[in-house]
């Protein structure tokens, strides 16, 4: 047995790489630092690696979207987490350093509006350094409601982001103003998609959450508007995310009827995932106009491949994003632990993971706590 680690007071489940074995730990003896140096993949109770993570760099925003972030919640008096509460940037590149060690290639950053983190960039730069055990660069994203892409895209791009995504929810400027709820026209979003693309982010990805009811009758219009763009739509089935959004089944149109109304359009071909764990289900236009996708957490549960792992802005680590509650590392971060207590303790938590949320999904688990989307991004 190699040296031990001292993480005061946290029973670690420890899986050796190889056998996907578990075994107990007392932390108080430390996880086995050989078996976590020797770790380059970490897996949870159903076999699913620690692949990606999504790190909330604020847990503001300048939106106050009726399914995230309604007014009524985050209104004028509602308490955001104080400035030394966040997670500093050397905190995040820490914490994102010791995950690539157990397997972590894909960074996306979220919030909140992560644009609205000052000096955004220089958090940019200090994750697009990092690298996989192999030596592989991340693979680095973010995503945004794109209220600051004119103005923020060359830097973010000049910083070392990749690719990006953009929440836009309607091109009808009337309906999409009342779902951000703060008069926020389309027109400039779709300028900062532009300036994303001139800035040579790519691929530039577009979100649309679609409610029956409020946005459903623009799915089209949506899909072909950015045909043959190269940009790739996504149609989010409407989450009971959080505890504040209201959501009903009623309110959710399938994926499948999404589908088939563009089908009826523009006839669409399935494709197949580009990875293990690829949360959206991809289709293309048969006659090359490009792709489009689903994420149908409600109607087609992914739980089984989910892979993502969740870095909440004042340091808490989230399994599930429909979870009630975290585990928190800024203590660790901030105190005398080393990066393999730190990786000890992830490991830890990963390997204990059993989240299936999407697969037991009811009326009454819609109402529990859950932890609010826009504190620990999507
Ligand atoms: S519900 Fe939880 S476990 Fe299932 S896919 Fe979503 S985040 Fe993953």
């Amino acid at each position: 047995m190699g040296e031990r680690s001292h993480v005061p007071g946290v029973v670690i489940p420890i899986a050796p790489l190889t056998a996907g074995r578990t075994s107990t730990v007392d932390a108080v003896n430390g996880a086995d630092l050989a078996d976590l140096r020797a770790m380059r993949r970490v897996a949870d109770r159903r076999d699913r690696p620690l692949h990606d993570l999504r790190i909330s760099v604020t847990d503001r925003c300048n939106f106050r979207c009726t399914y995230c972030m309604p007014k009524d919640v985050f209104g004028p008096g509602y308490r955001f987490l104080p400035q030394d509460a966040l997670l500093s940037f050397e905190e995040i590149t820490r914490f994102a350093r010791v995950a690539t060690q157990l397997g972590v290639e894909k960074i996306r950053l979220t919030g909140g509006e992560p644009t609205l983190r000052r000096h955004l960039p220089r958090l940019i730069e200090m994750l697009s350094a990092l690298r996989t055990p192999d030596g592989a660069a991340l693979d680095l994203t973010l995503t945004t409601n794109g209220s600051t892409l004119v103005k923020q895209a060359n830097a973010l791009k000049a910083a070392g982001l990749q690719r990006i995504t953009v929440s836009l929810d309607s091109l009808d400027d009337a309906t999409f103003r009342a779902m951000n709820d703060v008069e926020f026209p389309v027109r400039d979003v779709l300028s900062g998609i532009d300036a994303a693309l001139a800035a040579g982010l790519a691929p530039v990805k577009v979100n649309m959450v679609v409610k029956r009811g409020v946005n459903d009758d623009g799915i089209v219009a949506m899909a072909q508007h950015f045909r043959g763009s190269g940009v790739v739509v996504r149609f989010i089935e409407f989450m009971d995310v959080g505890a504040t959004n209201g959501w009903r089944m009623d309110d959710v149109v399938p994926s499948r009827d999404v589908i088939a109304a563009i089908h009826a359009a523009h006839p669409l071909v399935a494709v197949d995932a580009q990875y293990a764990g690829e949360v959206a289900e991809r289709w293309r236009y048969a006659d090359g106009g490009g792709e489009i996708g689903v994420i149908s957490s409600v109607t087609q549960a992914f739980c089984s491949s989910c892979t993502r792992a969740r870095l909440s802005t004042d340091g808490k680590i989230y399994t599930c994003l429909f979870a009630d509650d975290g585990v928190d590392f800024r203590a660790l971060l901030r105190g005398d632990a080393s990066d393999e207590d730190i990786a000890a303790r992830l490991a830890g938590v990963w390997q204990a993971r059993a989240d299936r949320y999407s697969e037991i999904r009811s009326d009454a688990t819609a109402r529990s706590r859950k932890v609010e989307m826009s504190y620990i991004g999507g």
